[in-house]
């Protein structure tokens, strides 16, 4: 499993980082950095967050 985030629509706003701080974080500039192949059991807490980026900005790719 990837994680893919759209950097073009992304606006940083951290929902993502709230919910699954393992794979999301914002740097010291405030932009996201995300861990691109997380262990399969966080599945769950990413499709969550697949569901809640406002942006629709996040993709699981198997
Ligand atoms: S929730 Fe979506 S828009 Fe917000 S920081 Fe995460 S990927 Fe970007």
């Amino acid at each position: 499993m990837r994680v893919v985030v759209d950097w073009d629509v992304c606006e940083s706003n951290a929902i993502c980082v709230g919910l699954v701080p393992s794979v999301f974080e914002l740097d010291d500039n405030e932009y996201l950095s995300v861990e691109e192949e997380p262990d399969e059991s966080l599945r769950p807490d990413l499709e969550k967050a697949v569901r809640s980026c406002p942006k629709q900005a996040i993709k699981l790719v198997d």
